[in-house]
């Protein structure tokens, strides 16, 4: 099923007026992408396969305040299940699930990664999912104040600009 977001628009679902809307104040709920639990039930079992002891997931503190799934108190129980249920756990290989980034503010994993030499000029954030940004979804909306509070221009619309595929917004 595809998200709202995936055509550029916003949900066709009026969550304003849902029961959702209780819970995640901010209108940022793409269908799709509630479903870390299976995600990482998918990762463990390829972490099985190719007898790997971790899986890393890119949650953030902008995160877990409107998607309860990607919280350390998710990913801790979901640590929990997964080596209590696999048979690497019953082995004792324990399988780690490591979120890095979990406490960091959005501009803290940029200067994080500039730190690090990361290449963001062909990272995407967007919920559609294309290398121009929609700047209109939550993640391209969170992205640009990120880079903004940090002063510097977003390495990707910088490489998109020179490559004329920037029109602005
Ligand atoms: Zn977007």
């Amino acid at each position: 099923m595809k998200s709202g977001w995936e055509n550029g628009s916003r949900p066709k679902r009026n969550l304003a007026n849902s029961k959702a809307n209780f819970f995640f104040p901010i209108p940022s709920w793409p269908t799709n992408k509630r479903a870390w639990g299976i995600f990482l039930s998918l990762a463990t079992a390829l972490a099985e396969v190719v007898d790997s002891d971790s899986i890393v997931t890119g949650f953030h503190s902008l995160d877990s305040p409107n998607y309860p799934d990607t919280s350390r108190e998710f990913v801790d129980s979901m640590e929990r299940a997964i080596n209590s249920g696999t048979r690497a756990g019953r082995l004792g290989r324990k399988i780690s699930i490591l979120s890095p980034l979990i406490g960091m503010k959005k501009e803290e994993i940029i200067r994080f990664g500039l730190e690090l030499g990361a290449d963001y000029s062909y990272s995407i954030s967007c919920y559609r999912g294309e290398e121009v940004p929609c700047m209109r979804c939550p993640a391209c909306r969170i992205r640009d104040s990120a880079w903004k509070s940090l002063g510097i221009e977003d390495h990707l619309i910088k490489r998109l600009k020179k490559e004329g595929k920037w029109h602005g917004f």
